[in-house]
């Protein structure tokens, strides 16, 4: 597996590397369910400063990452 850095958050299944994902809703919190292997993958969400706990926000069918350290939102993710 490789280990580079991205800039731009992936949306990326973590068992068959498919893009083909929607963000689903379980009791652990928000995860990409996998429309290939149907595998649970968990979402991360990276924000400015390492102290920053940004949170996965849904409306309607889009998916805000809102952290309050910097007060910002930014569209995440979008299902289709
Ligand atoms: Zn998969
Ligand atoms: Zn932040």
């Amino acid at each position: 597996m490789k280990n580079e850095k991205v800039s731009i958050a992936s949306h990326q299944c973590n068992q068959c590397k498919s893009v083909d994902v929607q963000i689903a809703y379980g009791k652990y919190g928000y995860y990409y369910k996998c429309q290939s292997c149907q595998g649970n993958s968990k979402i991360s969400l990276r924000c400015n400063q390492p102290s920053c706990k940004p949170r996965l926000k849904k409306e309607k069918e889009h998916f805000y990452k809102v952290c309050s350290d910097c007060n910002t939102k930014e569209i995440f993710f979008r299902n289709s």
